[in-house]
């Protein structure tokens, strides 16, 4: 798992980030990346938006302080969703494409004097439910 800062797609105002997943399932905290590529645009006041391009991972926002968060809502998000049931979809990847789902695929954050406006205890979290794969985040800052 880990995290490979990217730019490209041209302009100041986009940048795509690139996430290294390990794990079937995980969570992945990306608020440095987050941060640091709004820093290399230089804006100082906006709204960050963060979108994820894939069908089976998302994105949410939830407490960075403690580790144990994020593997409780995992813990949860897959007994929820179980990997063997009757589902029609051939692939078989139904459960990641329902998580994708019920997380989401993008947020978005105010941007204060160059700085994502996140609460004490929050971090910003790419959520893997069909890895080990390489994913993107689009950023966007409005
Ligand atoms: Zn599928």
């Amino acid at each position: 798992m880990r995290i490979k800062p990217l730019f490209f797609s041209g302009g100041a105002m986009n940048t795509t980030l690139t996430v290294k997943t390990t794990s079937k399932t995980e969570f992945i905290e990306i608020t440095g990346d987050v941060q640091k590529a709004i820093q290399s645009d230089g804006i100082d006041d906006g709204v960050c938006l963060l979108f994820v391009p894939h069908t089976t991972a998302g994105i949410t926002i939830n407490e960075s302080a403690d580790p144990s968060v994020k593997s409780d809502i995992l813990m949860v998000l897959n007994k929820m969703v179980p990997w063997k049931e009757a589902y029609r979809h051939l692939e078989g990847n139904s459960p990641a494409h329902i998580k994708s789902s019920i997380v989401g695929s993008s947020e978005l954050i105010a941007v204060e004097g160059g700085r994502l406006k996140l609460g004490t205890w929050q971090g910003v979290f790419f959520c893997e439910f069909d890895g080990p794969r390489t994913r993107k985040v689009h950023i966007r800052l409005l």
